[in-house]
């Protein structure tokens, strides 16, 4: 793992990922960068990984330091080694992914899949509208949908009467950054609601907008001061069929997907593939 300057928010994502690898029996090693570095000095970390024959997965955490320029991100996660990509960000990745033929899949959308599997969901045939097309959740999100021959619709900015277009879905995945947005009127009856979302409220008025007096979410906020809430309205609960909570959905099935595929990206080096 790879871990540029000080963001606090990734000091924690690491210190999470590293307890989790460890737990699960795999070494794990953190690599620091000042928030001085430079995307050489970035690059040249990336190259000795992929050269280092013990490292079976890379993960650098984003954001980079921004004073390593706008490209910085693209061109550090383009320098991975596709076999050590276990976020499924390099583009040799995305594009045996689009072509269906194995490959170290972005974990987010993977977790999402291995959750309505687990879940007997069916997806063959069945109308599949996600929100977001981001690269690292909602366009993979789209074609893993799509390889389980589901008729997949994906949604933007741009969408014209985006709750008239999800309330065909019977399965909804919202990968927004919006807290809360998707309400009752965006779900069809018994439609099953992956919420991917994930953000922290700090302002009373939005907590007070969003969940019901005395629930244990005003009471969280009362004693913490911020409280997370997914891209799912919590009253969304009334009409789905089933809806997966923030915390502790798709957020743990992501570790969870990492881990699953440093095993995948070890055994295919080991296989010489
Ligand atoms: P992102 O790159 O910011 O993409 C957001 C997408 O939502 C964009 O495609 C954007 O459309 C669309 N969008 C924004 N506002 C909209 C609106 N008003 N109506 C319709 N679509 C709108 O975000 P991301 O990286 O995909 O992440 C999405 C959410 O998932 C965030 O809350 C993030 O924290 C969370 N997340 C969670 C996990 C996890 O492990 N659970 C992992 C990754 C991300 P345009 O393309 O038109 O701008």
């Amino acid at each position: 793992m790879v871990l540029a300057g000080q963001n606090p928010a990734s000091e924690v994502y690491v210190r999470n990922k590293i307890k989790t690898v460890g737990d699960a029996g795999c070494r794990a090693e953190l690599f620091r960068l000042d928030a001085s570095a430079t995307l050489s000095e970035a690059l040249a970390l990336v190259h000795a990984l992929n050269a280092d024959n013990a490292v079976d997965a890379i993960l650098v955490q984003s954001p980079l330091p921004e004073s390593m320029g706008a490209d910085a991100e693209e061109r550090v996660f383009d320098a991975i080694d596709p076999a050590k990509d276990v976020d499924g960000f390099h583009p040799y990745n995305v594009g045996l992914l689009v072509q269906k033929r194995p490959a170290l899949v972005a974990c987010t959308p993977l977790g999402c899949i291995e959750l309505l599997e687990r879940e007997g969901i069916p997806m063959k045939g069945k109308h599949a509208v996600v929100i977001g097309r981001s690269d690292i959740v909602g366009k993979p999100m789209a074609m893993l949908l799509l390889h389980r021959h589901a008729t997949v619709t994906v949604c933007h900015s741009r969408t014209v009467d985006l709750p008239a277009v999800a309330r065909t879905a019977d399965i909804l995945v919202a990968a927004i950054g919006r807290p809360a947005f998707v309400t009752r009127d965006f779900v069809k009856p018994g439609a099953t609601v992956i919420d991917v979302g994930i953000n922290t409220l700090t302002s009373q008025a939005d907590v007070d907008r969003i969940f019901a007096e005395g629930s244990r979410k005003r009471q969280a906020f009362a004693e913490k001061g911020s409280v997370l809430v997914g891209d799912v309205h919590p009253d969304v609960e009334t009409v789905a069929g089933a809806l997966t909570p923030v915390p502790g959905g798709v957020g743990p099935l992501t570790v969870a997907m990492v881990l699953r595929n440093t095993v995948t990206a070890a055994e295919l080096r080991k296989a010489g593939m």
